[in-house]
């Protein structure tokens, strides 16, 4: 990790210091708790940003912490290692992470090498979409033998890791009500099969595709969490605070559901902003009133986010104390915030000296 990078971006870049950008609504699968589903579904009638566009949009942001690039399936675009490309070079991001099902090992194998080595000095976080395991995945996924491809995509990452110092594995995990009852599977699974990755849980959210995989408890979330929270591995840049930051960020998931209130300062629409596919900007994934179009700003992310009426709307929505459980606005949040950092830092120091 380039910390230089880090605190400029943090304390002098006036950009966004994390940005989600859905690089294609097109998805080969169907899972029951996606949220997404409805750009999903209508992909067709969706004019995605050409790699032109793309490119212009990253000669306009200057500096990025980092990037999430989602999706739809982010491998079903061919041109995803130019994209990465493009944001090193022109944005100098210094951290991506790109969520897949694991159902195209073979596009998986073929453009992850180049990516990696393409885009040396840049750390890359594959977020391997794990919610089920077996003949469940398939179920959950709606995709049958998709299991077994997604084994294929496990092999491979695992090798790819093995040969790559800036690549790291997580196993997503949306805990829902299709699988609560089977998380310590599913973790024991990601402990046993997968020991490179990290389990990331996360609270399905949204509007999902099946309403009811809602139907699922702050105190079972939690338990789940305890039970992950004990697998700490070293395997990334900074293990022990991304660790101590995976444990915040479930922390602050629980208080905000349980309390039904804000429980850090949201930093979205001013240091966080998402990208749809179509050009479309949103202050964050929930609120559904859009900033703008780049294509209207010259593809200028700054200008878009910088408009008078974009600032005072994200202003007065903090003010009335909106309040969610995404997990992406939450880690921006955190490492946004001087005493979250604190802690951060003080957990950190109890973790390398035991106590
Ligand atoms: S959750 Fe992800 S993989 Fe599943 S259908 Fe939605 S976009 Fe596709
Ligand atoms: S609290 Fe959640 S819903 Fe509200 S602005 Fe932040 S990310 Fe969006």
């Amino acid at each position: 990790m380039n910390i230089s990078r880090l605190l400029y971006n943090r304390f002098v870049h006036k950009g966004p210091f994390f940005l989600v950008f859905y690089v294609t609504s097109r998805c080969n699968a169907h899972c029951r708790m996606c949220y997404n589903w409805e750009n999903v579904d209508n992909w067709q009638s969706i004019r995605e940003l050409s790699i032109d566009e793309i490119g212009k949009i990253t000669r306009h942001i200057g500096s990025l912490q980092q990037l999430t690039l989602s999706g739809g399936e982010p491998f079903l675009r061919d041109d995803i290692d130019e994209i990465c490309r493009l944001f090193k070079t022109n944005s100098n991001v210094q951290f991506i992470t790109i969520p897949t099902n694991g159902l195209l090992p073979d596009a998986i194998g073929d453009k992850l090498p180049k990516i990696l080595t393409e885009s040396r000095g840049v750390h890359f976080r594959i977020g391997l979409g794990t919610s089920e395991i077996h003949e469940f995945f398939d179920e959950l996924y709606g995709v049958r033998g998709g299991f077994e491809r997604h084994r294929e995509t496990e092999r491979i990452l695992r090798s790819l890791a093995a040969q790559h110092a800036n690549l790291s594995i997580d196993a997503g995990i949306v805990c829902s009500s299709f699988n609560i009852d089977r998380i310590r599977t599913i973790v024991d699974y990601v402990v046993t099969e997968l020991p490179e990755s990290n389990p990331i849980l996360m609270m399905v959210r949204g509007e999902p595709r099946s309403p009811e995989a809602k139907n699922i408890t702050v105190a079972q979330f939690e338990d789940a969490c305890r039970y992950a929270r004990d697998i700490k591995r070293d395997n990334r840049p900074l293990a022990v605070l991304m660790n101590g930051m995976r444990d915040m960020v479930n922390d602050l998931i629980a208080r905000t559901l349980t309390e039904q209130k804000a429980a850090i300062t949201c930093r979205c629409g001013e240091r966080m902003a998402v990208i749809y596919d179509d050009g479309e900007v949103y202050p964050c994934e929930l609120l559904n009133r859009p900033f703008g179009n780049l294509r209207d700003f010259d593809y200028d992310l700054g200008s878009l986010l910088g408009s008078r009426e974009n600032r005072q709307y994200v202003k007065n929505v903090i003010k009335k104390g909106c309040f969610c459980s995404w997990e992406c606005a939450l880690n921006n949040n955190i490492a946004l915030s001087t005493g979250h950092n604190i802690q951060l830092i003080i957990k950190a120091i109890r973790h390398m000296i035991g106590r």
